[in-house]
C-alpha cells in the first residue's frame, strides 16, 4: 500500500495598486504593453524602488497562519532566460523569505488537520507571451506585478485535502483582502508536487512538480492522475524509469498529466542578493499591522454566539463573499438558524455553473425580508420556497407583490380560521369524542384537515392556538 506526499506551491498576485518594483498599474485586460516603464521593460541603468504595500500585505498574511516574520529578508536574483522576462532575470527572495514556518488548518471529514507552511516569499511576475499562428508577441503588462509565494509543507496526504488546503487558503487571503485571488484570471496559481512512497516509509520520494492547474476541480484530477500513474509504475516494476523529478503540465482535455521539462534545481538558478535593492528590514510599525478577523475565528464566533452547526459554520467562512451575506443578514435581527438554512440549503441549492453568491439575483436584503415575512407569520415555509424561486428567477420582482402573485399569503384571520375549525370538528364528532376521552394523538388529526381545508395558507401557529381552545 502507498501513501500520498503532497506539497503545494501558490502564486497570490497581490492587489496592490502598482507593481512591486516601479510605479506602473497593476490594472488587469488592459492594451498590451500599456503598463510599462524602464524599471519593468528592464531598460539599461533603470533601478528597481520596492513598493511598501506589498511588503505589508506578505506580512499580514504572515500574521494570519502564525508564521514567524523576518525581520530582515533579502531580494535575490533568479536567473533565467525567457522572452517574457526581459532582465534576464526574476527578482525573488531565497533564503531569507520575509515570512516562514507558519500553519493552515483544513477540517477532513470533520476532523481538524494543520498543515505546515514551510515559507512565503516576495517576487515579482513575469510578462506573457501571447503564440499565434507564425509569430509570438511578448505584453509587459504582467511584468513586475507582486506575488506572494506561499509553499505548503509535504503534509498532504490525498487530492481531497489539497483541495481543502486549498480553499482554506484563498479564503484567508480573501477575508484579509491582500489578493483577488481570481483563478480564472491567474492571480491565484497552483503548483502540485506529488510522490507516493510505501506506507510507513517516512523518507520523501522523487517528486513530479504539476504547474500553473487554474481551479480547484483540475487541481483534484491532476493530482489524482498522477497518483494513479506513479503507483502503477510502481506496481509494474518501472517506477525508477517512469517517476523523475520533472514538470508536468495538466491537459484539461484529457484530464492527463504530460512531461514538460526537466525540473531544474536550485543551484541552477545561480541565486544571489540583488545588489540594486537592500535587504528589506522591517520596523516595528511594520510589524503591528493590524489583519481582520480571520475564518477560522469567525468559524468559532458563529458557533459560539449563534449556536449553529460546525459543518454550516464551514461554509458560511469557505468565502468572504458568503460571510459577508450571512452578516447581512444577522444585522436585520432576524433568527441565526433560520438565516443559516435560508441561505446555505435553500439560496444555495440554487445556486449554478456561474451564478454565485456574488452575483446571485437574490441580494442578502431581499433573502433578509422573505426571511422576515415567515418569522411573521404571513407565509408558511413551505411557500417561502416557492417565493424564493420565483424571486430567483424573476429579480426584478419584490417579495410583497411576490407573494401576492403566487396568492401565498397565509391566512392568520381569526375569524376565517375558526369558521373552517368549526366545520372540521362538526363533520367529526365521533373523534371529537374519542380525543376527549384522552385519544390525545387526534390532535395532529384535526390539525391536518384543518390546515388541508386552508390550501396550506393557514397560519399554522394560529391552527393550534384556536384549536387548542375549542378542544379544551
Ligand atoms: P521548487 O521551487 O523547486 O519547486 P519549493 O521549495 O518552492 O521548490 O517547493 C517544493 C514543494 O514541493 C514544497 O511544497 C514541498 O512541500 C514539496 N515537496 C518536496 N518534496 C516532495 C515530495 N517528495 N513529494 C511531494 N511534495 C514534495
Ligand atoms: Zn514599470
Ligand atoms: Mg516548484
Amino acid at each position: 500500500m502507498f501513501e500520498v506526499v503532497i506539497g503545494l506551491e501558490v502564486h497570490a498576485q497581490l492587489n496592490t495598486k502598482t507593481k512591486i518594483f516601479c510605479s506602473c498599474a497593476t490594472s488587469f485586460g488592459e492594451k498590451p504593453n500599456i503598463n510599462v516603464c524602464p524599471t519593468c521593460l528592464a531598460l539599461p541603468g533603470a533601478l528597481p524602488t520596492l513598493n511598501e504595500e506589498a511588503v505589508k500585505k506578505a506580512i499580514s498574511f504572515g500574521k494570519a497562519v502564525n508564521a514567524t516574520i523576518n525581520k530582515k529578508s533579502v531580494f535575490n536574483r533568479k536567473n533565467y532566460f525567457y522572452p517574457d522576462l526581459p532582465k534576464g532575470y526574476q527578482i525573488s527572495q531565497f533564503d531569507i523569505p520575509i515570512v516562514e514556518n507558519g500553519e493552515i488548518f483544513i477540517n477532513i471529514n470533520g476532523k481538524n488537520k494543520r498543515i505546515g507552511i514551510t515559507r512565503a516569499h516576495l517576487e515579482e511576475d513575469a510578462g506573457k507571451n501571447i503564440h499565434e499562428s507564425s509569430f509570438s508577441k511578448i505584453d509587459l503588462n504582467r511584468a513586475g506585478t507582486p506575488l506572494l509565494e506561499i509553499v505548503s509543507e509535504p503534509e498532504l496526504r490525498s487530492s481531497d485535502e489539497a483541495v481543502a488546503y486549498l480553499k482554506k487558503l484563498h479564503s484567508i487571503i480573501r477575508f484579509l483582502d491582500i489578493s483577488d485571488a481570481n483563478m480564472q484570471e491567474g492571480s491565484f496559481r497552483c503548483d502540485a508536487n506529488v510522490s507516493i512512497r510505501p506506507k510507513g516509509d517516512t523518507k520523501l520520494y522523487t517528486r513530479v512538480e504539476i504547474k500553473n492547474l487554474n481551479s480547484f476541480r483540475f487541481i483534484q484530477k491532476a493530482i489524482e492522475y498522477e497518483i494513479k500513474r506513479q503507483s502503477i509504475a510502481w506496481e509494474d516494476g518501472v517506477y525508477e524509469k517512469e517517476v523523475v523529478q520533472e514538470t508536468r503540465l495538466f491537459d484539461t482535455t484529457n484530464l492527463i498529466t504530460k512531461s514538460m521539462r526537466n525540473k531544474e534545481v536550485a543551484a541552477e538558478y545561480r541565486y544571489f542578493p540583488d545588489p540594486d535593492l537592500l535587504p528589506v528590514v522591517l520596523t516595528d510599525e511594520f510589524l503591528n499591522v493590524k489583519i481582520p478577523e480571520l475564518p477560522d475565528e469567525k468559524k468559532i464566533r458563529y458557533i459560539n454566539e449563534f449556536g449553529i452547526k460546525e459543518s454550516d459554520a464551514e461554509i458560511l467562512i469557505s468565502s468572504l463573499e458568503l460571510s459577508r451575506f450571512f452578516e447581512e443578514l444577522l444585522s436585520y435581527k432576524l433568527n441565526p438558524k433560520l438565516c443559516v438554512t435560508w441561505l446555505n440549503t435553500e439560496l444555495m441549492g440554487l445556486l449554478r455553473g456561474d451564478c454565485t453568491i456574488e452575483n446571485s439575483p437574490v441580494n442578502a436584503k431581499k433573502l433578509g425580508e422573505l426571511i422576515a415575512k415567515i418569522e411573521e407569520g404571513v407565509i408558511s415555509a413551505k411557500a417561502a420556497k416557492e417565493v424564493l424561486s420565483f424571486i430567483f428567477e424573476n429579480p426584478k420582482m419584490q417579495i410583497d407583490e411576490s407573494i401576492e402573485k403566487l396568492g401565498l399569503k397565509q391566512v392568520s384571520d381569526d375569524g376565517v380560521i375558526e369558521k373552517v375549525i368549526d366545520q372540521i370538528l362538526n363533520a367529526n364528532e365521533d373523534k371529537v369524542q374519542e380525543y376527549k376521552n384522552g385519544k390525545d394523538k387526534l390532535f395532529g388529526f384535526f390539525v391536518g384537515q384543518v390546515m388541508k381545508e386552508g390550501k396550506g395558507a393557514f397560519n399554522p401557529a394560529k391552527v393550534n392556538e384556536i384549536l387548542k381552545s375549542k378542544l379544551g
